[in-house]
């Protein structure tokens, strides 16, 4: 079940729309091209984690809200350029543009008695199609237990989600989260707080890491002066590379929220 939209006038109209129409003018394409108006999983997509669509010039943003298999995934990301570095036991890929601030903020962080290391691995940047599937099934298959033990999903809804393919898993999971039946590993937010949908992470744009350090201010403030930002709310460690300066965020649009301490540049629609 597909709720109808907000009204698109509102939404075409606000300060990220406008930004965003601009920023995919300027590389050619359209909003309408790379998420379907009458798409609610590429809408929230979109509105949840769309900053790394305004960010510099020096990145290549998906042409695409939501990937929808994993050669549309390989095809993106050597079109834009895959740069590894060795952290610790990870070996890490980013976007060259995002590495190159990344290395620079770290190397800043060490000067200063600081680190920045990547949590859970190699996990913590550049990630596969099959990445964000695997990672979706780590919320979704136990939430799905969780709720049908409840009883709020009888046993027979909770095998027919389970069977479904994973793109229509996706909107279903949505729905039900209007109704407090929640997939986040604590259960008690949306999903999308707490992992990307399927072929929809900044992880798979190359654009994001996640930083053990996230709860220092010091850490959180490098990372800013490098061009990364927290721009998807409540998704603590989560850092993204938009190559600008705090200063320059408002006029792409975003509009800053601070939850316990934190910043968060977000799609302001
Ligand atoms: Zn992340």
């Amino acid at each position: 079940m597909v709720e109808p939209n907000e009204p698109l006038s509102a939404a075409s109209q606000s300060p990220f729309y406008l930004a965003l129409e601009s920023a995919l003018a300027r590389r050619g394409t359209t909003i309408e091209a790379i998420c379907p108006p009458d798409d609610q999983v590429a809408q929230r997509v979109l509105h949840d984690y769309g900053a790394m669509f305004v960010g510099s010039e020096d990145i290549l943003p998906p042409p695409l809200c939501v990937f929808a298999n994993e050669d549309q995934v390989s095809r993106f990301q050597k079109a834009a350029g895959r740069a590894a570095a060795t952290i610790g036991d990870a070996v890490i890929e980013l976007q060259p543009a995002a590495m190159t601030a990344f290395l620079k903020a770290r190397a800043a962080a060490r000067a200063n008695g600081l680190d920045i290391s990547p949590r859970d691995g190699a996990e913590a940047a550049r990630r596969s199609y099959a990445d964000t599937v695997r990672l979706w099934n780590s919320r979704f298959l136990p939430g799905l237990i969780h709720w049908a033990g409840l009883e709020r999903l009888t046993a027979e809804a909770a095998e027919r989600l389970r069977a479904l393919p994973v793109v229509e898993q996706v909107p279903e999971v949505l729905e039900l989260e209007k109704a407090e039946i929640f997939f986040s590993k604590c259960l008690s937010k949306s999903v999308l707080y707490s992992i990307a949908a399927p072929g929809t992470s900044q992880h798979i744009a190359m654009l994001a890491f996640d930083a053990n350090e996230f709860r220092d201010e010091r850490v959180r403030e490098i990372l800013a002066r490098f061009g990364w930002f927290q721009t998807v709310l409540s998704d603590l460690p989560h850092f993204t590379f938009l190559g600008l300066a705090e200063a320059e965020l408002p006029a792409r649009g975003l509009k800053s929220v601070d939850v316990d301490g934190q910043r968060f540049w977000i799609p302001d629609v």
